[in-house]
């Protein structure tokens, strides 16, 4: 009752080529905004007039007008202001450089541009995706979104890759793309570090396969890719955006408010691939460690649950709809559950012709037990250990949310009905504790 008396409605008056930018820190609430008058975007995505967007606990949003606006806030007094500092016309030049390379595949029947945005953590590299995405895609195009950066697990769950077709801009109040059908690959942990072998097999992979997928479609290919990556950039961070760079054959490289990568990139890259510098934005929020680790279990629990975005979200499509998990036991003998990767050992130790690093791709038997508690496990395609499992997308995940040793079996979170597919498990170094 506390909170509705400081509930409180706030106007804003926006000129043109500015934007509101605020926060919702406090836990269990909820802001509601309204564009009362002129247009606005959220990142990309158009809002309609007089349609009210609720917003809650951890959004950090920029309402941009081109034109000049009147916006309302409803909720508790948080965080906000109003900026006429932005790179919104800089962003926008690039997309205008992309649709004229998109335009030429188009007549020439070729492939559209591939674009890679990197930078440091922070800079707002996953907002410029976002915003180029929904530029094309309100330009009728078709591109394909590629997240690299396994610390967020835009397309499906933290610890993954992958690639989505865009279809329509992304939601406003979810802020993801609608996902049918994305292309997902494990890499079962949020530390490149881990695994820096099977991180670059998968890269490739990935870029591989969407290839493959643009080859059919026509107008998805002209359209070009839009690839997101991680803001590691030093050392072997570096080598691995430059593997990506290549994987994915980039025409462009978008690089966010650093000189130093700029010029490092400049240095390496092909003549061919432009590199473009840009500013970030003033309103691109720095995220704590706790933060992060808050918006990963967010989006373990959105895998399962939804978002609970009502009617207007499930509408949207899969995502951002309240979901209904299943939760089944199943025997530890009907399971092969594998691990990627041996500890590692020395060359020197190895069998004649193999190489240390051969054993980070190598598949391990894992024996079920409460060693499994709360990790998630990936559903492979692949129904065998002497398939190419590494290379094989995953059809989802669970997560393990029992264990009970007496009667060897594990209890299951699914997205499916039981029975569980007659395929291998992975285990993840991702923890999920479900408590809903
Ligand atoms: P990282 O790679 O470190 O995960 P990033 O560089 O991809 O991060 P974003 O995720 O794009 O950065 O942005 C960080 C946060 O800042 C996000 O919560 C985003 O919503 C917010 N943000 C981005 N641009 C603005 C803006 N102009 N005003 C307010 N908030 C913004």
């Amino acid at each position: 009752m506390g909170e509705e008396k400081e509930s409180e409605i706030q106007e804003f008056k926006l000129e043109k080529d500015s934007e509101l930018r605020f926060e919702i820190e406090n836990n269990n609430e909820t802001v509601v905004l309204e564009v009362k008058a002129g247009m606005a975007e959220i990142f990309g995505t158009e809002l309609v007039k007089g349609k009210p967007y609720s917003f809650t606990t951890g959004a950090k949003v920029a309402v941009f007008t081109y034109h000049g606006c009147t916006i309302e806030l409803k909720g508790r007094k948080n965080i906000s202001y109003i900026s006429k500092e932005t790179p919104m016309m800089s962003y926008l030049n690039c997309h205008a450089c992309l649709e004229k390379l998109r335009q030429k595949a188009e007549q020439e029947g070729g492939r559209g541009p591939v674009t890679m945005i990197v930078g440091p953590a922070d800079v707002g590299k996953s907002t410029v995706s976002r915003i180029l995405l929904n530029y094309a895609v309100r330009m009728r195009r078709r591109p394909v979104y590629v997240d690299l950066d396994i610390g967020q697990g835009a397309i499906s769950v933290p610890g993954t890759m992958g690639a989505i077709l865009v279809e329509r801009p992304a939601s406003i109040e979810e802020g993801g793309f609608s996902q049918q059908a994305p292309l997902v690959f494990n890499f079962g942990s949020v530390k490149y570090q881990s695994n820096l072998t099977l991180c670059n097999i998968i890269t490739s992979r990935l870029a591989e396969v969407v290839q493959e997928r643009l080859q059919s479609n026509k107008k998805a290919n002209a359209s070009g890719i839009i690839v997101n990556t991680a803001g590691w950039i030093k050392g072997d961070g570096y080598k691995l955006l430059t593997h990506a760079a290549q994987a994915f054959e980039v025409d462009v490289v978008l690089v966010l408010d650093q000189e130093r990568l700029y010029n490092e990139l400049v240095r390496d890259m092909p003549n061919f691939v432009r590199i473009v510098l840009l500013p970030k934005s003033g309103g691109v929020v720095e995220r704590s460690v706790s933060y992060r680790q808050e918006m990963r279990d967010k989006r373990v629990r959105e895998y399962f649950y939804g978002s609970g975005g009502g009617a207007a979200a499930a509408a949207q499509g899969v995502r951002g709809a309240s979901l209904h998990p299943h939760s089944f036991d199943v025997k530890w003998s009907d399971l092969k559950i594998y691990k990627i990767g041996a500890p590692a050992l020395p060359d020197s130790c190895m069998p004649l012709g193999m190489k240390a690093e051969d054993n980070m791709t190598k598949l391990v038997a894992v024996q079920p037990g409460l060693n499994l508690l709360h990790h998630l496990l990936a559903v492979s395609f692949a129904s065998s250990a002497e398939e190419d499992v590494i290379n094989s997308n995953v059809a989802g995940f669970v997560c393990v949310t029992a264990v009970d040793t007496d009667r060897q079996t594990l209890t299951i979170l699914s997205p499916q009905p039981r029975p569980l597919p007659d395929t291998l498990l992975i285990m993840c170094d991702i923890q999920f504790m479900d408590n809903h």
